[in-house]
């Protein structure tokens, strides 16, 4: 099978032909529809998070948000049928743990990243192993290419904005980036009947959130004070902020947008720039009683009714996405995220 893979941190994707997967006896293996190209595939290729679970092995096929058809299936599997169409989330579980257990799968104490601790989808086709508990079906409605962000950066703004984040109607929302995962934020928390802010430095991508439902943008660009904007914007400041870029400024831009009792909701993960350490303004955290929450991608078990919004036409992942491109591109295309080049989401759809 043809895959691209991360064999030297920061040098060009090496386009590769490998043995075909068989699957484990749990597992199944899929044939690859839709591929997205996340940050995190960015994170990983920069070879960042040593501060956090390691740099990635290498060599490494990353791809993490994936659509794919069900082409072979282990003895013990039972309820993934061969022809089926399945996206999978990307921290795969192992269903058994405490954390499985009470409904917190994407907490899994034996947690295995797709395309990070394990090879992934920018491949013809990919291993997926406790396939009965990692296994999404895709509902007909929805293209493969609109589904494949649903394995990461569509499902972990849905987890953020109505788990996490617990977002009510009638709430001021605040979303800090508008690449794909604060697009997708932006979509879902106008849905939920919030009134959104988004906040970015790209006049382009304002504009996308816009179309997203976001009520007002800030150009930070040529803002001098973020929080102030948010702040007069939202009559007092928003009940929940979500940062979606993990960066110094968007950390403290989001903590200081919130008006008393809010809820910032951290979605981004940091670069080597800040090594996972920001400096919070703690005494505001204080005064004003915020909270700060982490939210990290989207619990197996709230799938289904993530997947009914996205069936019924409440959810739309597909307006993100904004490019197609073969399986030669993916690389080129995670060298362009160096300076926030692209927008919306990205999707390999041919191998
Ligand atoms: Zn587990
Ligand atoms: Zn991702």
């Amino acid at each position: 099978m043809k895959v691209a893979q991360l064999v030297e941190y920061g040098s060009p994707l090496a386009l590769r032909e490998l043995a075909d997967p068989a699957p484990e006896p749990d597992g199944v293996v899929l044939a690859v529809l839709a591929s997205g190209i996340c940050r995190s595939d960015w994170h990983a290729w920069h070879g960042d998070w040593g501060w956090l679970a390691g740099q990635i092995p290498l060599p490494r096929t990353l791809g993490h948000e994936i659509v794919g058809e069900v082409v072979a299936a282990g003895p013990e599997v039972r309820s993934v049928a061969v022809g089926s169409r399945v996206t999978v989330p990307f921290h795969l579980a192992c269903g058994a743990c405490a954390h499985c257990r009470s409904g917190h799968a994407n907490l899994c104490d034996h947690m295995q990243a797709l395309g990070m601790s394990r090879d992934g989808g920018y491949a013809e086709f990919v291993d997926i192993p406790n396939a009965d508990f990692n296994c999404v079906p895709v509902p007909e409605s929805v293209s493969s290419v609109a589904a494949s962000a649903i394995g990461c950066r569509f499902m972990t703004a849905f987890h953020a904005i109505s788990g996490q984040g617990r977002v009510r109607p009638g709430e001021w929302v605040a979303v800090h980036g508008a690449g794909g995962v604060g697009l997708s934020a932006v979509q879902i928390a106008a849905a939920a009947g919030a009134s959104v802010i988004a906040i970015d430095l790209d006049p382009g991508k304002l504009a996308l959130a816009e179309k997203q439902g976001a009520s007002y943008t800030v150009d930070a660009s040529e803002t001098a004070d973020v929080p102030a904007a948010v702040q007069e914007l939202s009559d007092g400041g928003a009940h929940v902020s979500i940062d979606a870029v993990g960066s110094r400024t968007t950390v403290v831009n989001s903590v200081l947008s919130l008006r008393k009792g809010g809820r910032h909701v951290q979605i981004g993960l940091t670069s080597s720039e800040d090594a996972g350490q920001i400096a919070l303004p703690i005494d505001v955290l204080t005064t004003r009683e915020l909270s700060v929450i982490g939210s990290h991608g989207n619990p197996h078990s709230s799938y289904p009714q993530l997947l009914s919004l996205v069936d019924s036409g409440k959810l739309a992942p597909q307006d993100i996405v904004r490019q197609t491109v073969p399986l030669a591109r993916a690389g080129q295309v995670l060298a362009e995220m160096s300076d926030f080049g692209t927008s919306g989401i990205t999707v390999i759809d041919r191998f």
